[in-house]
């Protein structure tokens, strides 16, 4: 068998391990899920115009007389030096471009293809990226591609759903999961105490179904934001006292969004004032219509207090999972996603992982995201030794270097030099990747990219102080797009309540904008906001919404404040103040540092911290500003985490005049 998969910095490995031949359907011993993927896939070797780096700068070199330039093919990840080389100009050019996109880099800094293609354009020369050669890139499937890999795979059994439960608050989500748990858990079973590890697994007439046991579509939306998605099937708990809730509402929309099938568990059945019919009647004005209505919602009436009709809810779900034949191939190496993961002062990094495909050992070697390790131990959802997980099963895992984040792939490989080296890609990849993002659809975008085509739907995100609000919004929203042939309003949510975290990655997750009609974000979502670059806007005027909306879709929505870079500066010492105050040393490298500005820390090229001035400082005195080639002192407002070598950018907010 052709190994040659840690090269993923090297050069030229064109063709290389594809031609094993190896031709069962299986996993034989030693191979990895690279290698097996590989040859399932039987990709072509690789044909001449995905030349690499080098060799595509001589024959630029050699057409450069004739027609555009021919596209360079970059790895995904190089050195500044190397993308230099390979688009003939200079390193500093490129570090001025860097820099322009707010990336600080040094010559032997190593940068990703997405960050390079950037670079590059700003250049005006095209790209391609090198076909990936890397595990890292070749990993990873979508829930659709893994279930269209299972359905093509004659070794693919039946695999136990996933099931989330969501639901408003105080709905009974948390006693709903108890009680399927412990009815599952025979009385007096050695182990049947249960510990929390993030998922656990019942059993049902011989069948298994695999509960997430966090509740709630932020998780749900969260682990989605970073690509997994493990749910199949959600559970919508709604209680037959209270009704239909906004969270509810919200949960629907969740769920739809990632097309995942729903199941009503209409809770608190046993409450004098339970209302059933009343939940379906709401449920069907939003959409979804029970099946004893004539839709194709399946309904249970359940008391999770009462531990009733649990049973029948079970059995709907094997239902609902049969009708999505669920399947994977357990003779395979295994692949799945961490759910949930800690350190543990006994047992080092602790992680749950919850197996997608493939079977996972003890001793097996796996990659998880950014980290790696082999399996020291393993334990089921009941504190079991585990020698071996199947799919749809959640373990804890022992052995990882560090703790990986919910929602990071999992995958076993064959050594572990290769998978350090994924590691170590994946790392290099992160701490860049967060600021090269594809840029965030914002409304000012609309008009350009319906005229390029690019877009046609604006997808849309309402929260509003109160529902009478939300209605007039959509009404007025959808009068404007009426009858325009080239763009089309979807509205993903719309829902009372503040603008929450949850709100601002479900619309990073989904390309959409979110609107808030007076109402704002919490602090947590502002950061999620400007993390994710989402494009929030307020209003107070139901016109002025409409109004933009229209400018927008003519392309004539100008920004209304748009951000000016005034210097940056880097830390050279770091003093301790009293009250665990830290202050640091700069030397401003570049432009000013304003005492009015705000402050991004950038380390390794990623944002750490991004806020106001508490106070600059020359020697002893307060100052206005510091110009570049001067020392200063600066502490910021609730930041005291500085690292020598941490950037600092001072910016402030201009604000554009709107016509
Ligand atoms: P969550 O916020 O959705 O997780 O809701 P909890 O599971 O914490 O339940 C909220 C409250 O409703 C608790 O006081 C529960 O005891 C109660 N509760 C949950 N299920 C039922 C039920 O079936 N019947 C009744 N009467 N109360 C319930």
């Amino acid at each position: 068998m052709v190994k040659n998969m840690s090269g993923f910095r090297g050069p030229n490995n064109a063709g290389g391990g594809n031609s094993g031949g190896n031709s069962g359907g299986g996993r034989t011993g030693g191979e990895s899920e690279g290698e097996y993927r590989r040859r399932r896939k039987r990709r072509p070797m690789q044909g001449p115009g995905t030349a690499v780096a080098g060799g595509a700068r001589s024959t630029m070199r050699r057409m450069a007389p004739v027609g555009p330039p021919k596209s360079v093919a970059l790895p995904n990840v190089m050195t500044v030096a190397e993308l230099a080389e390979a688009l003939n100009t200079t390193p500093i050019a490129i570090i001025k471009e860097l820099m322009n996109r707010k990336i600080m880099a040094t010559i032997n800094q190593q940068i990703d293809y997405a960050t390079a293609a950037k670079v590059a354009e700003a250049l005006n020369i095209p790209t391609e990226e090198k076909v990936n050669e890397t595990l890292a890139g070749t990993l990873v499937l979508t829930a659709e591609q893994r279930q269209q890999e299972a359905n093509d795979d004659p070794e693919a059994v039946t695999r136990p759903p996933v099931v989330t439960i969501m639901g408003h608050v105080d709905h009974g989500k948390t006693k709903l999961l108890d009680a399927i748990r412990s009815a599952n858990v025979a009385e007096g079973e050695a182990g049947g105490i249960t510990q929390h590890i993030g998922a656990y697994q019942i059993e049902l007439q011989g069948r298994r179904i695999t509960f997430l046991d966090t509740p709630g579509h932020e998780a749900f939306t969260q682990m989605r934001a970073r690509g997994a998605q493990v749910t199949d099937i959600a559970v919508l708990v709604v209680a037959a006292d209270d009704g239909v809730m906004p969270t509810t509402l919200e949960a629907i929309a969740h769920a739809r969004a990632a097309n995942v099938p729903i199941v009503v568990a209409i809770n608190k059945i046993d409450r004098p004032d339970a209302n059933p019919d009343r939940v379906k009647q709401q449920l069907a004005e939003n959409g979804l219509i029970a099946e004893s209505y004539g839709g194709d919602i399946p309904t249970v009436e359940v008391s999770a207090r009462e531990r009733l009709g649990i049973e029948e809810l079970l059995e709907v779900l094997l239902l609902v999972a049969d009708l999505q034949e669920l399947k994977a191939n357990p003779h395979r190496p295994a692949s799945g996603v961490v759910i949930e993961s800690r350190i543990d002062r006994n047992r080092g990094v602790v992680a749950t992982v919850l197996i997608q495909t493939g079977t996972l050992n003890l001793r097996d070697v796996v990659v998880a995201g950014a980290t790696y390790g082999r399996i020291r131990a393993m334990n089921d959802d009941r504190g079991r030794k585990a020698r071996q997980a199947r799919p749809s099963m959640p373990v804890e895992i022992l052995g990882l270097l560090e703790t990986p984040e919910a929602g990071d792939p999992v995958q076993v490989l064959v050594d572990e030099r290769e998978a350090r080296a994924i590691a170590e890609e994946r790392t290099i990849q992160r701490r860049v990747g967060t600021q090269v993002n594809d840029r965030p659809v914002r409304l000012e975008d609309l008009g350009k990219q319906i005229q390029s085509g690019q877009t046609k739907e604006l997808r849309i995100v309402i929260k509003a102080d109160v529902q009478g609000s939300l209605g007039a919004l959509q009404n007025a929203i959808s009068r404007v797009t009426e009858g325009q042939q080239n763009v089309q309003l979807r509205t993903l949510l719309a829902s009372t309540g503040a603008i929450t975290e949850s709100d601002v990655t479900f619309a990073a997750t989904s390309g959409a904008i979110v609107i808030g009609f007076n109402v704002r974000p919490d602090a947590a979502a502002q950061r999620a906001a400007s993390g994710n670059g989402v494009d929030i806007r307020f209003y107070d005027v139901i016109y002025t919404l409409v109004d933009d909306i229209e400018a927008a879709m003519k392309g004539l929505l100008e920004p209304e404040s748009r951000e000016v870079t005034d210097g940056y500066a880097e830390v050279r010492q770091i003093f301790k103040l009293p009250n665990r105050i830290q202050a640091a040393g700069l030397y401003v490298i570049d432009g000013r540092a304003l005492r009015n500005d705000r402050v991004r820390v950038l380390r390794s090229g990623t944002v750490v911290h991004d806020g106001t001035v508490a106070s600059l400082k020359r020697f002893k005195d307060d100052a206005r500003e510091v110009a570049s080639g001067y020392e200063c002192g600066l502490s910021l407002d609730n930041f005291n985490d500085y690292q020598e070598g941490d950037q600092l950018e001072f910016y402030h907010i201009e604000k554009v005049a709107v016509s």
